[in-house]
């Protein structure tokens, strides 16, 4: 067969992007050259519905062996005594629980959107806002951290079935013990979806969720550094408190449950070949390395935060403990759409994001999303994170100068030559 050099132009295109570039999207990350291998390995061509030992497939027996590594290592990482590594994506592992702890037209209260939260978490225009009846709790107007005195409000009120904690744009730690609390007071289950700290709380950098919550789901390709996937975890199995069902109407174990809303539930058959990417991603999540790169992640997120406050932008909340920082543009008359494509011709991405009671629509927005994980991979210390808003405050101050831009561009692939990402892929091309 001929070799499709229309794609992999294509391919090469966009590896150069990513290597001259700045990264600042917080939901991004790059993968090691060994979870890349495995990713695009021969696993590809395996189907292995089930779980392992229990497939509904011959030929499972060395994809059986990947798939147990990589929930054996997942449950190491967290503390956990149970995990299904199969979602092929966060939303994916959200649709599982859901599916599995609810009925049509239960009440959920999740983390409002426009404050930060997920689309999977109620949104409307999503199945967990259609299918289900979503109630929201957001954060203080004033501060910007969780109003924990609404959300209880809320709860009470409502009696979710479930309350989900976790979000896409929140730079705080989450107090899991007071969602517990309000959780329990009204007997809601209780989920958090941890896909962006994921590997800041996975070392002990943030407080752990598993010890509150029943169950957690997480993406393995942000903070994480996995290939793009997603997992549901548990610390404990518990006997099924809420008197949850299966769909012949017998009661169930937990774990027996979130497993039956992954696979026949919501998926088919597993990603075999990104489930050995995810295993070799959590080795390498468990080593000191790893250790040494989380720790420096959440040092550059707390100094791109300060460097943009000492240049008069307004963070919300004041700061960040995690990796990533939300920035109100309002008070430099600037729109995140605005932002977002001045800086991506300036070869820096960042997202356009919603802020708190932003007045503005999803498509403008009032703000920008900043993360440190992907440059943090590249080497880059917290001096590095002064030096990039430096960069892109000159963009901002004069976003349409095209010479401007090109400036800052030519600026950001010269220093980018000194971080190098991919090189041994140079040879492949
Ligand atoms: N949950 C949260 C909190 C997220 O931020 C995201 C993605 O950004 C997801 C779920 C969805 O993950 P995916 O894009 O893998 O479906």
């Amino acid at each position: 067969m001929q070799r499709d050099q229309q794609v992999f132009d294509l391919i090469e295109k966009e590896r150069q992007r990513q290597e001259n570039g700045l990264e600042l999207i917080a939901s991004e990350n790059f993968v090691s050259a060994q979870v890349m291998e495995a990713a695009g390995s021969v696993l590809t061509n395996k189907y292995a519905e089930g779980l392992p030992a229990k497939r509904y497939y011959g030929g499972c027996e060395v994809v059986d062996q990947t798939e147990n590594i990589a929930i054996e290592r997942a449950k190491e990482l967290f503390g956990a005594t149970w995990a299904n590594v199969q979602p092929h994506s966060g939303a994916q592992a959200n649709a599982a629980v859901l599916l599995a702890c609810l009925n049509a037209g239960d009440k959920i209260l999740g983390f409002d959107l426009s404050h930060g939260g997920h689309l999977t978490h109620g949104s409307p225009v999503n199945f967990s806002g259609k299918l289900y009846e979503p109630h929201f709790y957001g954060v203080n107007k004033e501060t910007g951290l969780i109003d924990y005195d609404q959300l209880e409000e809320v709860a009470k009120k409502e009696k979710p079935k479930m309350i989900i904690c976790g979000a896409s744009a929140y730079s705080r730690d989450w107090d899991y013990a007071k969602f517990r609390e309000v959780a329990d007071q009204v007997g809601a289950i209780l989920m958090a979806d941890v896909s962006h700290p994921a590997g800041l709380i996975a070392r002990g950098l943030l407080s752990d969720p598993l010890e509150y919550c029943h169950i957690i789901t997480t993406t393995t390709h942000k903070t994480l550094r996995g290939p793009r996937g997603g997992m549901i975890l548990m610390r404990e199995d518990f006997e099924n408190p809420f008197g949850l069902k299966n769909p012949k109407g017998e009661l169930r174990k937990m774990t027996a449950l979130l497993d039956s809303g992954v696979f026949p539930g919501t998926q088919g058959g597993p990603l075999e070949h990104i489930i050995a990417a995810k295993a070799i991603a959590f080795g390498e999540a468990l080593s000191d390395d790893y250790l040494n790169y989380i720790i420096q992640v959440q040092k550059n997120g707390n100094a791109l935060a300060e460097a943009f406050m000492s240049k008069g932008y307004h963070v919300i909340s004041g700061g960040t403990d995690n990796h990533c920082a939300l920035i109100d543009l309002r008070s430099k008359d600037l729109t995140g759409k605005l932002a977002e494509n001045a800086l991506v011709k300036a070869d820096i991405t960042v997202n356009k994001n919603m802020v708190p009671f932003d007045d503005k629509s999803p498509f403008v927005t009032s703000g920008i999303r900043v993360g440190s994980a992907a440059v943090t991979t590249r080497g880059m210390k917290e001096a590095d994170m002064t030096k990039i808003v430096e960069l892109i405050d000159t963009v901002l101050m004069n976003p349409e100068s095209e010479e401007n831009l090109a400036a800052v561009r030519s600026q950001v692939n010269k220093w980018m030559a000194d971080f190098p990402l991919y090189k041994h892929l140079d040879s492949l091309v």
